[in-house]
Formats: C-alpha cells, structure tokens, sequence
C-alpha cells in the first residue's frame, strides 16, 4: 500500500469521528515539573512554555479531556485579530513591490512562477507536490536560487521553509521577499552574488498553504495551526509533530504522514541539505536540536553559535527588545541565553521536523521563532524583515564554514557517496557525520574554527584518514580532493576469510 493510500483510509478514520467544523481553543495549562510538561507534550500540541505555565492549542474534546484528568485549565482570550491587510490587485506583477500586505494564494503563486520565469538563469520553481485539501488546488512550491540551477554543482544546498503552522504567518511574507531579494540583487549587492553564486538556496515560503488560506485564497485572516483534512476541515495533525522521530520512531503521535509531510520527506531524501531553517511565529528565539530528548548533539557548540549569531543580528538590526527571549533551560538547569534555546530545554516534542533533518538526513536545521504574534499584522512585516535579512544572509553563509571537498574514485575520477566522520567529535548515536552527494561527490562538514581529524569511508573503497585539518578563523578550510582507492576484499570476500 503506497503512503499515500495509507493516508486516505486513515483520514476517514479520522473524519467519521472528527467534529470538523469547530474552532481550536487556545489554553493555559499549569505544568508541575518536567514529567508533566512530557506527559502533556505527548498528549496536545504545546506552542509555548514559560514560568511554569504551557501554552497549547487544542480542539474542544482535547479540552474536555485534560479537564478530566483534573489539570489546572484556563481558556486565553485574545484580541480579534486585527491590522491584517491583503495585497491590492496587480501586486504581484510589481517590479518593486510594497511588502505590507499577504498576497492573496492566486498572488503567491503568481509571484513563485514569475520569479522563475523572470530569472531564468538564477531560479528554478519545483512544485513539490499537492497539499491534503482536496477541494482546493494549493500546492507545495519551492523556488531552487543559485547560478546555473539545472547543474548540481559541488556547492552547499540550504533550505529555508515556512509556515508550517498556517497561522504563523510573517515568516511567509519574508521567505517571499528574500526569494525575491536574491534575484532581484544579484548583480548589484555583493553578498547576495556571492551567495547565489555558490550556494544552492532553496525557499519554501508556504510549507502548509490548506492552514494560512483556511478561511478561503484571498484571507489570511482565518489561517489555522494544524493541517486540513482532504475536506479541507482542520484535521487537528499539528504539522511539526508529524515527522519521524529519533526516539519514538515513525509515528511518534500515532498520525499518517500527512502529504505535506511526505512531500518534505521526499525533498530531503531527493537533495543533499546542509543546513535548513524552520520558520515558525509564537516566540521570539532560535530554537536548536533537539526537541526530542535532553541529550547534547555533538555540534552543540556550533549550534549554539549559530543560533546566538542569527538572533544576534536580528536584536541590532531589529527594533529594541526583539528576538531576545529567555526560556529557562528545563534539561540541566543553567540560565537562559536570550535569544537562543535548545529544544529539549524549552519544552520536548517528537515528531518536530529539525530533529528529522538533523538525525535522519544529516543536516543541521533550526527552528526559528520569528515574531511573538502568530498572525502578525501587516505593517509590522518590513520590520520582521530589516531585523532578519542580514541574519539570513549570514546563516546561509554558514554553509561555507567548515571543512569542504569532494571524494572521487580515484581509478575512475568520478565523484563517490562516502560517509565523512570526524575523529572524536562524530557519534553513533546522533548520526552526525555526514555523506557526500552522489551527484558531485561534494561534502561539506559545518565547523566552528578549529583543526580536525577525518575518517572517509565508501562501500567497496579504502578508509582514508585526512588529519589535522585546519578551519581557520574566516571560517572556510581549502577545498580537500579525497581520492579513494578500490579495496580487493570486497571485491573478492572469499579470499579474504577463506584462511
Ligand atoms: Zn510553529
């Protein structure tokens, strides 16, 4: 049975039982200690945790049901949301559009085609597949951004996706823009040349379009957490807890893999991602692997690092106060950093897409809180913008830091998928050494400056060890060419053990 068929039979499941048309509820749950925060993670979908109160969003039975357990409940009033305004007519054929307003899903669209139609040699669109709401015609798009776009050239693929959850909207709105950004500067602005020059950038700006245009293609103002159902009602599957995980396994909340979800799946397997940031609103932070247990990646530092540079940024080139929230870290205790958080220390989750990325493919991803509004209003988007672009552009760039190069066959010379590890620092258990891409047979180790030991190893091929290799302080090492050589004893296992 395909994964999509699995799908099908499980959303009727779903759908028979499911009251679809009501509207989620946004909660405050009192949290005792650690066990309960993991208890109740498990069980609803948590959006916030501080000072010893949850923040969740839930459906009306969920509600009822926590209430029996006798948790201490309240219901949280918000303001109707307001200043929410949608781009006039015409607004996506601009040349120099304003950034104040959502794009309607027809402009979104319009927008993604016109950029890979108007760039033809800097920008590719992939339509990466239909979303689950079967009676809409929403799609799942990514603009690829680099110089010579058909050519898997031996360069670092990054990927910028948002808005998982609909209604965390101004990460959109700024993927949108900094597609546009890129293509538009090329040429002109420094930086960005050389970024498209030798990065391949992929943006998904809209990773859950069934959720932002829920209540209809020309509103955000409806937009919902969750996915939606093939009916299009909300199928209460929260879009970041949907993934496999590290440590409950597939199906860590017992749902299908949503189409969404598959559709991300199948691009992290097709591609070869380095490094990929999940934008999502609620918070102001970046949030760092892993959601899903207290236990340190071997790149804990790097991560740190890199999130404390995003969120660096953001703060000097932002308005005061912003992206500087301090969670108190719940795995180890330790004071807050403000503006950084590693999940687990947060609040743990399973299912959450950067531990996905990070475990199961190899890649570093974070997740980044861009604004404390979900549906932020429109006038305040150009400032989610200024503060972040140069936060953007750096991150990207961190795909350069480090230790880069390419392992070919050396009878051959063509280019080989190895497993690169590093000595000392890689572990089993995090699965953190990293492979080449087949395609080119690049890799790219993201470093902090530092001198490392390398073990290189291919199926059928001698293990190399390359020692002492330095990142220096500019954070790029040279280009390392690692030329492996054919071993006999896997060419002929039999005389080996034959003694
Ligand atoms: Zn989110």
């Amino acid at each position: 049975m395909t994964r999509h068929s699995t799908w099908i039979m499980t959303i009727l499941l779903l759908c028979a039982t499911a009251s679809a048309a009501v509207a989620p509820i946004e909660i405050h749950v009192v949290v005792e200690d650690r066990a309960m925060l993991e208890a109740l993670s498990s069980e609803v979908s948590i959006t916030g945790f501080v000072n010893g109160i949850a923040t969740v969003v839930c459906s009306p039975d969920q509600l009822v049901q926590l209430r029996e357990q006798g948790l201490e409940v309240s219901i949280v009033e918000r303001p109707k949301t307001t200043g929410i305004t949608m781009c006039p007519s015409g607004w996506e054929d601009l040349g120099t559009p304003l950034w104040d307003c959502y794009p309607t899903y027809p402009q979104y669209e319009a927008m993604m085609h016109r950029l890979a139609e108007s760039y033809p040699a800097l920008c590719r669109l992939h339509d990466l597949g239909p979303t689950a709401n079967l009676t809409k015609d929403h799609r799942l798009l990514a603009l690829e951004i680099s110089r010579n776009p058909d050519i898997d050239e031996a360069e670092p693929e990054v990927f910028l996706t948002s808005s998982m959850h609909g209604d965390e909207t101004a990460g959109y709105v700024t993927m949108l823009r900094l597609a546009f950004d890129l293509v538009d500067r090329y040429g002109s602005d420094v930086l960005v040349t050389n970024l498209v020059d030798q990065t391949e950038i992929w943006i998904n700006p809209l990773a859950n379009p069934d959720g932002t245009y829920f209540g209809g293609d020309h509103t955000v103002r409806s937009a919902i957490r969750n996915f939606t159902n093939d009916a299009g009602h909300n199928s209460w599957v929260n879009p970041n807890r949907n993934f496999p995980d590290p440590r409950l396994g597939d199906h860590p909340h017992g749902n299908p893999w949503w189409p969404e979800t598959v559709a991300m799946m199948d691009l992290a397997e097709s591609r070869h991602f380095v490094l990929s940031a999940n934008l999502h609103g609620g918070a102001e932070l970046i949030n760092y692997p892993w959601d899903t247990w207290c236990d340190r990646h071997p790149d804990d530092q790097w991560f740190f690092d890199l999130s404390l540079a995003w969120a660096t940024a953001a703060q000097e080139d932002g308005p005061p106060g912003y992206l500087d929230d301090c969670r108190q870290p719940g795995c180890f205790g330790g004071a807050c950093t403000p503006g950084v958080t590693n999940g687990a220390d947060w609040y743990p989750i399973a299912g959450g897409r950067q531990d996905f990325m990070t475990y199961f493919h190899g890649g570093r991803e974070v997740t980044v809180e861009i604004s404390s509004t979900k549906l932020l209003p429109s006038e305040q988007l150009q400032t989610i913008w200024t503060a972040n672009r140069r936060a953007i552009l750096d991150f990207i760039g961190t795909a350069h830091h480090g230790i880069h190069g390419t392992v070919i066959d050396a009878d051959t010379g063509r280019p080989l998928a190895a497993r690169i590890e590093v000595i000392d620092l890689d572990t089993t258990e995090a699965q953190s050494s990293i492979g080449s891409d087949p395609a080119a047979g690049d890799f790219h180790r993201l470093l902090n400056p530092g001198i490392y030991d390398l073990r290189v190893s291919a199926m059928g091929r001698k293990t190399l060890r390359v020692m002492g290799v330095e990142v220096p302080e500019n954070g790029t090492s040279p280009a390392l060419e690692i030329l492996l050589e054919r071993t006999e004893a896997v060419e002929f296992p039999h005389m080996e053990y034959q003694q």
